[in-house]
This record gives structure tokens, sequence and C-alpha cells, in this order.
């Protein structure tokens, strides 16, 4: 997906990206950690001490990924995905279930983060993986082209 960090799990669609903007990727922290693991510098419970309300939310309704744990090597990653902004009121700080739910979001609000964590349901590693600004502060206008298009659809 274009755009798209290289670690970060979205269910896919031009829509859902419409409404996205600056997109950080925590992948290069995220090795840091991990060197620093395997070097001795940290030990894995400075690394694995994921919060059992995280690791609840990764198991019931996290997005497996499509790699194995970085600390267990086991196939129980998840990704959980939070959403935080003042203008969200009492949605602040909960984690986006149903899947999409974020989307909703950006049509009915103008700005809020969504934070994406990587969590390992066996050995409670977590990092997080990547940030952006959703919202509908972040529809793309249309272009000349687009409008072309869906002139020429509808005809
Ligand atoms: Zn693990």
């Amino acid at each position: 997906m274009p755009g798209a960090a290289p670690g970060l799990v979205l269910s896919s669609g031009p829509l859902k990206m419409a409404y996205v903007r600056g997109l950080i990727d925590y992948t290069l922290a995220k090795r840091a950690v991990l060197d620093s693991f395997r070097r001795g510098g940290l030990d894995r419970l400075d690394i694995c001490d994921a919060h059992p309300e995280l690791l609840r939310a990764a198991k019931n309704i996290g997005v497996a990924v499509p790699h194995p744990c970085p600390v267990c090597a086991k196939e129980s990653l998840r990704q959980v995905r939070y959403v935080y902004g003042d203008q969200l009121k009492h949605l602040s700080g909960r984690p986006v279930y149903p899947e999409n739910w974020e989307l909703a979001l950006s049509k009915q609000h103008d700005e809020f983060r969504c934070y994406t964590i990587e969590v390992c349901t066996e050995c409670s590693w977590n990092h997080l993986t990547a940030c952006c600004l959703m919202g509908r502060r972040y529809k793309p206008r249309q272009t000349p082209q687009t409008r072309a298009r869906r002139g020429a659809k509808l005809s």
C-alpha cells in the first residue's frame, strides 16, 4: 500500500488512507530497542511488559501480523490501534474496534491521533509501531482529474 509504513498493518482501502496525514513510523526506534535487548542492555522484563488491558485487546481484537514476534519468535504478534483526541471526548483512548471504526470517526471529527501498537500475546513484547493524524481535516481535495473521472462514470 503506498504511503504505509513497512511494519504497519492497515486494512486496505483508498478511502481509509484518504483521511490520514503525518504518518510517523517507529521502526527504527523498535530496532534500537531490540538491538539493545540482544546485546544485553535491556532484559526481557524491560521490553515484554504489556499492560493487561493491552494484552486483552491484542488477544480479542488485535489484527494478526504476518511475521513472528521479534523476541520469542512465535506467531503470536498482533497490532492494536488506539484513537486519541480532545474532539473524541469519551471515545478518546479506545481501541479501534470494529475494524475501520477510525474511518467513521474520520468523517465525524476534524482531527485525532491514531496509534498502532505491536503486541505479542505470548511473551508480552509491545512497541509503538506508528502514529498518524486522521480526520475530516485530512480528506484530500478533489483534483480536476478526479472530478473528470467521476463525471465520466456518471455519464
Ligand atoms: Zn513474543
